[in-house]
């Protein structure tokens, strides 16, 4: 039961927001073993070569799949936070735009991938993400997420499979 896990925080960061906080899930050791391993469960390992995880919560359950299905993590940052060559996109936020970075030998021509994030909401992170990877000449397998908020309809954009352990 990882939902007993998630506390819903009101009102945070900004008014009519309903943040899904996952600090419980990961202080907790049963819950973190059953997320990391319901995400090694939901995408066969044999089917990607790396895990790529989207700052920041992407980061902690990205690793920590990677080191127990054994693969190699890449990170997705925030503009200006990868200190070598790049390659960006940027995508559209509620009032605005926001832009993501990969590093531009982080994904071989080729390479298989599963991507990470720890919520799926909108689906513009994503989407973004994965057009990342494939202007590397990776090939995603799949996206995982360990809470999807369904109701905003995020996969519809996102032309990979995708997987979540939570539905809300
Ligand atoms: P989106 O691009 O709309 O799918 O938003 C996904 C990103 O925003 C993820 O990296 C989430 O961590 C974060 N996010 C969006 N909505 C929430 C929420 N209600 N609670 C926690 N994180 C959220």
């Amino acid at each position: 039961m990882i939902q007993r896990y998630i506390r819903d925080v009101p009102d945070f960061p900004k008014p009519g927001i309903l943040f899904k906080d996952i600090t419980p899930l990961l202080q907790s050791p049963e819950g973190l073993k059953e997320v990391v391993s319901g995400l090694a469960h939901a995408v066969d390992p044999s089917s990607y070569e790396l895990v790529v995880g989207i700052e920041s919560r992407g980061f902690i359950f990205g690793t920590a799949l990677a080191h127990h299905v054994g693969k190699g993590f890449v990170p997705i940052r925030k503009p200006g936070k990868l200190p070598w060559k790049t390659a960006s996109e940027s995508y559209q936020l509620e009032y605005g735009s926001d832009r993501i970075e990969i590093h531009l030998d982080a994904v071989k021509p080729g390479q298989s991938v599963l991507l990470i994030d720890d919520l799926l909401a909108t689906g513009g992170t994503m989407e973004a993400a994965l057009r990342l990877v494939r202007r590397l000449g990776g090939k995603p397998v799949a996206c995982s997420f360990v809470i999807e908020l369904g109701f905003l309809n995020g996969r519809s954009k996102l032309d990979t499979a995708v997987h979540s352990l939570i539905q809300y």
